[in-house]
């Protein structure tokens, strides 16, 4: 008999390098081998994971929806979707929402909508920032400049661009009135947990003023309350047009979505965008459970606890390992520890002890807890993660 991993290595186009695990169940905090090895999980399947797993709540929500319907097309009006709408807005302050099954097809949906907008205005020119991460699909991997997930996939979107991370004189260079949109992550994720600088923010804001285009956030990762707020810019003073959600959205279901303010609330008009299954009733009554828990239970902020615990204890492992830790990043449950070394070997000794986490950029450990982390937990995380730098 064939292993789950040879079949898989066989069977599919070799696009992920699986852990070498096999996890039959997941609770809470806590992923369950088949040979019945617990793993504490701050991996947090990738910033999707934010109430951890198998959350009552959204099982509870994942059932009734499923007994009442599963999919009826978005030609029907559907409460789910209505009542996750009607919390996303009151609560983030913008005026019109788009569902989406994806990170990558949300990212999609705004440029078409900031291309919609900009057209008829003359402008044309789309920036994302470098070292960004948007998604895979064409126009997302326009604005994605990293190399590895560029490489071979030429051409791209015409009148793209990147603009230096954090670097004013760039921007400067850049943004005229022709440009459309700047895409960025407030908080990058993918490209190691780098956190836009304030001056950044503060020239982003005056250009646009000046120029007249619009600010896209990608929230994707950042978002859902994260940082313990509920979107990453909300930590810079940035002021998005428009905002794009996925990951922790949907309670571990394919939903994503794009906000947009007043701006652009009246862009899009009757057939001129569309999605089959965006928007998913069972999607959205699960991320309606996961906004509930998020905001009502007090989890938002509780992220932001779990933040300044792990952040405390990292700092403490930078002074006592600073030829290994260089640098701590991030807020609340998205943290990153940058080593001077690469961090697979460390993320190996730390799954060896029972806990996941992921390194990003080679050598940046990501943090990627669930909101529901105790503080017995971090501790553990930090305690373990400082015998494994000191056995390096
Ligand atoms: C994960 C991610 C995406 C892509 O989302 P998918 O759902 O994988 O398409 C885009 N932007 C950011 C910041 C992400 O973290």
């Amino acid at each position: 008999m064939p292993t789950l991993f040879e079949q898989e290595q066989s069977l599919f186009f070799q696009t992920y390098k699986r852990l070498p695990l096999d996890i039959v169940r997941g609770q809470g905090c806590y992923l369950t081998d088949r040979q019945g090895r617990q793993y504490l999980d701050f991996f947090g399947g990738l910033a999707v994971n934010a109430l951890g797993y198998c959350h009552p709540r959204v099982v509870k929500a994942i059932k009734d929806q499923a007994d009442q319907y599963i999919h009826l097309s978005n030609f029907f009006v559907q409460e789910p979707q209505v009542k996750l709408a009607e919390r996303l807005l009151a609560l983030s302050g913008f005026a019109r929402i788009f569902f989406t099954n994806s990170g990558t097809e949300a990212i999609e949906g705004a440029i078409k909508l900031v291309r919609k907008w900009g057209t008829p205005r003359g402008k044309k020119n789309l920036f994302g920032l470098s070292n960004s991460f948007h998604g895979r699909t064409m126009g997302a991997l326009s604005l994605t400049e990293r190399a590895k997930y560029r490489e071979g996939y030429e051409p791209f979107l015409p009148h793209t661009g990147h603009i230096r991370f954090n670097d004013v004189e760039d921007l400067r260079a850049k943004v005229n009135d022709e440009t459309l949109a700047v895409f960025v992550e407030p908080i990058q994720g993918e490209g190691g947990i780098n956190v836009l600088s304030r001056e950044f923010c503060t020239e982003l804001s005056t250009l646009r003023t000046k120029h007249g285009f619009l600010l896209v956030a990608d929230e994707i990762q950042s978002g859902m309350g994260r940082t313990g707020k509920l979107f990453g810019y909300q930590h810079l003073g940035l002021l998005p047009e428009v905002v794009v959600v996925a990951k922790a959205i949907g309670g571990g279901l394919p939903l994503g979505a794009i906000l947009g303010s007043s701006a652009v609330a009246s862009v899009f008009t009757y057939g001129v965008h569309g999605t089959t299954f965006g928007g998913n009733p069972v999607a959205c009554a699960a991320g309606l459970a996961v906004m509930e828990e998020i905001i009502d239970g007090g989890l938002m902020t509780r992220a932001g606890a779990i933040g300044e615990r792990l952040l405390a204890g990292f700092q403490e492992l930078r002074r006592r390992y600073p030829a290994i830790v260089t640098e701590v990043r991030g807020f609340g449950c998205m943290l990153g520890v940058q080593l001077s070394v690469e961090g697979q070997s460390v993320v190996d000794r730390l799954m060896e002890r029972g806990i996941l986490v992921n390194c990003t950029n080679t050598n940046v450990l990501r943090f990627l807890p669930p909101y529901i982390a105790t503080d017995e937990e971090c501790k553990r995380v930090v305690n373990e993660l400082g015998e494994v730098l000191g056995s390096l």
